[in-house]
């Protein structure tokens, strides 16, 4: 019996994945916030596999120990317990500054929480960034474009976001975000990256995160209803987090220092989607349901990634399908994992 809990509970095996061995030339002291969450801890493994220093700064709003409870032990791993609107002192060379909560319910439950982390908490990163001359990547995300005038979105765009909707604690923080990370770089010349994040999906999503792909699957899997929100033809394009990962470690290492969009652009309505999921997932008897729109909704979102093509060299190489195959898996683990633990 501790053998199973301790595999469903991915414990095992204890040994650590490969881990490049770098000279301590090569090796860099990287600083990820928000690592112990769904991107974040899949970037962990890919800087740690590699060979470098990695220090995670997290307060497990959203995030879990359990997504990078794999590296604990390893000389190479460090993970704080930390609120990033707090200062913070620690030396490092690179920054990845990912923390804040992501999916709509959960930013929207503290609206509040979420402005600070996005500006006081930037703040921070961009002050130790400054102190230790660490060069500095924030993510951003599709949100700053808003509900879009302009289809599909290039960087050049500058969005149409309502300032005071229920959505605007995170747009416009992120807005900020962007904002403050270039007036470091013009007043205090600290080196900035900014990643404009479309949807991304794929393990470690949490079950309960709220968003679209998580909700879907779950239901899928369940032969509980897909609740398709409004009616179901508003568009996102959806983009594999180890495509996402690829492109953030791409823009770190380049020279390009304007924003740059990361994501997949292949469109689909919600209703597609929906219809996707239900033909993916084996003998699913799920109804896919309307039910009310949500306020301020963006009706259409895929982003134009040419500049991400031209300067970084990168475009995403997961197909829809394989992406949700290895997301479906992963969720369904996840279901005979609260199974277990409920039936004992
Ligand atoms: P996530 O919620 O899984 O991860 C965010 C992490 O930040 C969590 O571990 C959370 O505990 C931590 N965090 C939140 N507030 C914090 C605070 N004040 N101090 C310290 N840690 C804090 O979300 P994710 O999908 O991994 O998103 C990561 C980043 O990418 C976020 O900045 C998000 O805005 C951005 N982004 C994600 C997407 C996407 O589709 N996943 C799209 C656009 C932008
Ligand atoms: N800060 C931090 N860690 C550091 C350096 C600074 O958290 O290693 C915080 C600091 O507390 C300040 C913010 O970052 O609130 C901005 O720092 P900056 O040096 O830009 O401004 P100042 O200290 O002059 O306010
Ligand atoms: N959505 C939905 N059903 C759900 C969750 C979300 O129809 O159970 C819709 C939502 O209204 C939006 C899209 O799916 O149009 C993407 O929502 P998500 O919360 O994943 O992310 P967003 O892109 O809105 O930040």
């Amino acid at each position: 019996l501790e053998k199973k809990i301790a595999i469903l509970e991915g414990r095992v095996p204890q040994k650590y994945p490969d881990v490049k061995f770098l000279g301590y030339k090569e090796r860099k002291r990287i600083l990820v916030t928000g690592g112990a969450g769904f991107v974040g801890s899949h970037l962990v493994d890919v800087l740690m596999t590699q060979g470098h220093e990695v220090i995670v700064v997290d307060n497990f709003f959203t995030g879990r120990k359990r997504n990078v409870e794999h590296w604990f032990g390893h000389r190479n791993f460090e993970m704080i317990h930390h609120d990033i609107v707090n200062p913070l002192y620690v030396e490092a060379d690179e920054i990845y500054h990912l923390a804040s909560p992501a999916s709509p319910p959960h930013y929207m439950q503290n609206p509040v929480k979420t402005i600070k982390t996005n500006t006081l908490g930037t703040i921070n990163m961009l002050g130790l960034a400054r102190r230790v001359g660490a060069k500095i990547l924030i993510a951003s995300t599709s949100e700053v474009y808003g509900d879009p005038m302009v289809h599909p979105q290039p960087e050049s765009y500058w969005g149409h976001v309502n300032p005071i909707g229920p959505r605007a604690c995170y747009d416009e923080g992120k807005r900020v975000a962007e904002t403050l990370a270039y007036s470091y770089a013009k007043q205090e010349k600290v080196s900035v990256r900014v990643a404009r994040i479309f949807n991304t999906y794929g393990p470690r999503m949490h079950v309960s995160d709220g968003r679209v792909v998580s909700n879907f699957i779950m239901q899928a899997l369940q032969n509980l209803t897909i609740t398709v929100y409004g009616n179901g033809q508003q568009t996102r394009s959806f983009c594999y987090v180890s495509d996402l990962v690829d492109g953030l470690l791409a823009l770190m290492a380049s020279s390009y220092t304007l924003p740059v969009n990361l994501g997949n652009p292949v469109e689909n309505t919600i209703q597609e989607f929906a219809m996707i999921i239900k033909n993916q997932v084996p003998g699913c008897r799920s109804m896919v349901a309307k039910s009310a729109p949500v306020e301020d909704d963006p009706q259409r979102r895929r982003p134009d990634i040419t500049v991400a093509k031209q300067h970084l060299h990168w475009e995403p190489k997961v197909s829809l399908q394989d992406g949700l195959q290895r997301t479906i898996d992963y969720f369904k683990e996840e279901l005979s994992r609260t199974t277990f633990y409920n039936n004992q």
